[in-house]
């Protein structure tokens, strides 16, 4: 029996990880499937930049898709500057929460 969180190999009858309190696994994934999901939108360059120094800055893996790709969702910033070329972030489903949290913070630029 693994543990999914911290790996580690226990004997057969323990069910929980003493460490984790992950319920234990019979069989490690032999490789991890992450699953992107689309974070946010971020209309232009400089909201790009802060973004991604944000989500460097907490180790997110992150994925920047450019333009042209429809709003799915509306923008989690309400970003309503269409005429700038948008591109979106992709971040792994796990990561999605605690950078939502994180860019919460920005303030969206204001139209000028
Ligand atoms: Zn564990």
């Amino acid at each position: 029996m693994f543990c999914p969180k911290c790996k580690s190999e226990f004997v057969k009858g323990m069910t929980i990880c003493p460490e984790c309190n992950e319920t234990l696994v019979q069989k490690l994934p032999e490789n991890k499937f992450v699953e992107f999901v689309k974070l946010c939108e971020s209309p232009n360059p400089s909201m790009t930049a802060i973004i991604k120094s944000i989500l460097d800055s907490v180790d997110i893996q992150y994925f920047v898709r450019g333009e042209n790709m429809q709003t799915l969702f509306g923008g989690c910033l309400e970003f309503t500057n269409p005429r700038l070329s948008r591109v979106e972030f992709l971040v792994s489903k796990e990561d999605k929460e605690t950078a939502l949290e994180l860019i919460k913070e920005i303030e969206p630029d204001e139209d000028q």
